[in-house]
């Protein structure tokens, strides 16, 4: 249940100051990750209000592939991998955008799945926006639709959710 997952998160989530640079307060889902009935309980609450709305899930290296394999098994859908450059082996789509901390290049394989398939986004954290919304260029590229986007943790101040105009995002928790 989304309680379920909320006390986890409150219980277990760490917050890192200044890290990886002056400025930010790092939120670490890594202890989550690392808890049996605290992943499931977040995996399934992640899972939940997309019920029968999706085919395949979308998720981006390296934590949010974590929540995706394990959303995946829990719907027995697939992983369609979103990676940073030079790791996917065959005809990539590439999409490039700012960070929190940087810049950084998204890629697929423009190939995986059939054309409309259903992909239901998945990752750890939605800070500006930039990652999710390079990733939904690449869906919809591709060919494939977003079914909508789920997040552990949504950092309001960094007002992500305008980089996502129209999408379904539901967060577990809103800090
Ligand atoms: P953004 O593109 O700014 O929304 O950043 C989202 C990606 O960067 C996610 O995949 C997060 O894992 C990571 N990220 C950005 N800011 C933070 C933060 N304050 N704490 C933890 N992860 C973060």
């Amino acid at each position: 249940s989304l309680d379920a997952a909320r006390e986890a998160l409150e219980r277990l989530s760490r917050v890192i100051p200044d890290f990886p640079s002056p400025g930010i307060s790092f939120r670490d889902l890594t202890p989550v990750f690392a808890d049996g009935p605290a992943l499931r309980a977040v995996t399934d609450a992640l899972l939940e209000p997309f019920a029968g709305r999706y085919d395949v899930i979308a998720g981006v290296e390296a934590r949010g592939f974590v929540l995706a394999a394990s959303a995946a098994y829990a719907s027995g859908r697939g992983v369609v991998m979103i990676r940073k450059p030079g790791k996917l082996p065959r005809a990539v789509l590439s999409e490039d955008y700012d960070l929190e901390y940087g810049s950084a290049t998204l890629q697929v394989h423009d190939d995986e799945l059939p054309k409309g398939t259903r992909v239901l986004l998945i990752d750890d954290v939605l800070a500006t926006g930039g990652t999710l919304a390079a990733s939904c260029s690449l869906i919809e590229r591709a060919g494939w639709t977003v079914a909508g986007i789920g997040v552990v943790l949504e950092l309001s101040a960094l007002a992500g959710a305008n980089k996502l105009p129209g999408r379904d995002i539901q967060s577990l928790q809103v800090v």
